[in-house]
């Protein structure tokens, strides 16, 4: 699967998430997974996992599932490129997605059976997570949602009980450390601050029109 649906969502030239370069034919080497805690309207995890020389993605209200047999929703959203991985800071509000993005957790993954890709199609994916805080085996098992839908996944806690990040941890940065406070702060990957000496007169224009209405829709 292509990238059509990430890149018609956003705008490159105001977010610092990677467009998406053509990528080689193979993924060579172990597969990869990261989680990133999204702060957007409400806050959620996204879980991915690269396959097919994409990053295959869910948003995980609620996190990953720690004790055994527990299970949390697993929505699926479009695949993003491989490089998003790496993506720690900020997406500017009005974008798509806007709001605090933390790389939570890295590692790498596999697949029972080894057949990642006929799992996925077959909406079941028995994981085994090596990353440094999700640690153990967790189940993807694709629901019928209530509109017919196909992106409702349930994550399940199998295999045994993990234990859960503590809550220093929990808000914590595997990449660099720091916590989503600390990333929103910081502001280094937000793009738009950067730019503004760049601005065209016609964003200007269009920049005063949104504040304009934005006064008019606080009477
Ligand atoms: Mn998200």
């Amino acid at each position: 699967m292509a990238l059509e649906q990430y890149k018609r969502k956003r705008d490159f030239k105001k977010t610092a998430e990677p467009a998406g370069k053509p990528l080689p034919k193979k993924v060579k080497g172990a597969s990869r997974f990261v989680i990133q805690k999204h702060d957007a309207r409400r806050l959620h995890y996204d879980f991915r996992l690269e396959m097919e020389g994409v990053l295959k993605s869910w948003a995980l209200p609620k996190g990953l599932p720690w004790k055994r047999g527990e299970k949390h929703l697993a929505v699926e959203v479009e695949d993003h490129p491989i490089e998003y991985e790496d993506f720690e800071g900020i997406i500017p509000q009005g974008q798509y997605g806007g709001g605090t993005v933390m790389v939570w957790d890295r590692g790498n993954y596999h697949v029972y059976g080894e057949q990642p890709v006929k799992s996925l199609r077959e909406g079941k994916l028995h994981l085994v997570l090596d990353g440094q805080k999700a640690n153990g085996e967790w189940t993807l098992v694709r629901i019928r949602g209530r509109d017919d839908t196909k992106n409702q996944w349930l994550i399940l806690k199998t295999g045994g009980d993990t234990k859960a990040p503590s809550k220093k941890l929990e808000d914590q940065s595997v990449k660099t450390g720091r916590t989503m406070k600390q990333i929103a702060e910081a502001r280094d990957a937000e793009w738009e601050s950067n730019r503004e000496t760049e601005e065209s007169p016609t964003s200007k224009f269009k920049a005063r029109i949104r504040e304009a209405i934005k006064k008019k829709s606080k009477r």
